[in-house]
């Protein structure tokens, strides 16, 4: 009798560095090739089939589809991470601004919100650009926001009108023309009455975070 079967042969065919989605970092990969073999004797002979490829993580093992190399080794999430904090850190800008004024106070709450935004304290100087450049543009906070916000996920859409309401809030009260704009954010944002509301409770809480 002979004995005839089928079994797969994984090999590594490339090693390195790649960003890993999972680990949201970069770490070691290795480009594996399976491909089923006809077996004689349980001796793989001919190959029955095209090669697989995939790439591994070292870190989480998870398995990816090769084009993950093509991605932008800096993640191209961390890359739109960044650009959603700039924006949104220039929308609470544009809010303060609104009135054509930036007093110490409402400095000292977009620095808040910066860090918040960031995960990680803002330069006092890097704000103060921000801050000096919006003021020469002179572009209209719903403007920017109506510009920039078909980027945002619903989350991000969420956490700038948070930013921004509390930019607005930051020397205590609301008056007419800033509840005015944050009304017209939320409907640029496109938030139901409740998921603005929700979010509002939410951003009181960024100060003890
Ligand atoms: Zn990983």
């Amino acid at each position: 009798m002979i004995l005839i079967g089928t079994m797969n042969l994984t090999r590594t065919r490339d090693s390195g560095q790649f960003y890993c989605p999972g680990c949201r970092s970069n770490q070691e990969f290795r480009l594996r090739a399976r491909r089923p073999f006809l077996t004689l004797y349980f001796i793989p002979v001919v190959p029955i089939g095209g090669a697989e490829l995939f790439v591994v993580c070292s870190n989480c093992r998870e398995k990816w589809d090769p084009t993950v190399l093509q991605v932008d080794p800096k993640g191209s999430e961390q890359v739109q991470r960044d650009q959603f904090c700039d924006e949104a850190l220039k929308s609470a800008i544009l809010v303060v601004l609104h009135d054509g004024f930036i007093s110490e106070t409402e400095i000292d709450a977009l620095i808040r919100i910066g860090n918040h935004l960031l995960g990680q304290p803002i330069d006092r100087e890097v704000l103060g650009e921000m801050c000096s450049i919006a003021e020469q543009n002179q572009i209209r906070a719903s403007n920017y926001v109506t510009t920039v916000a078909k980027r945002w996920s619903p989350d991000q859409k969420r956490e700038a009108l948070q930013a921004m309401f509390l930019a607005a809030t930051a020397e205590g009260t609301l008056d007419d023309s800033q509840i005015k704009l944050l009304t017209a954010m939320k409907q640029t944002l496109e938030l139901d009455d409740r998921t603005y509301q929700a979010a509002i409770d939410e951003a009181l809480q960024w100060e003890h975070v």
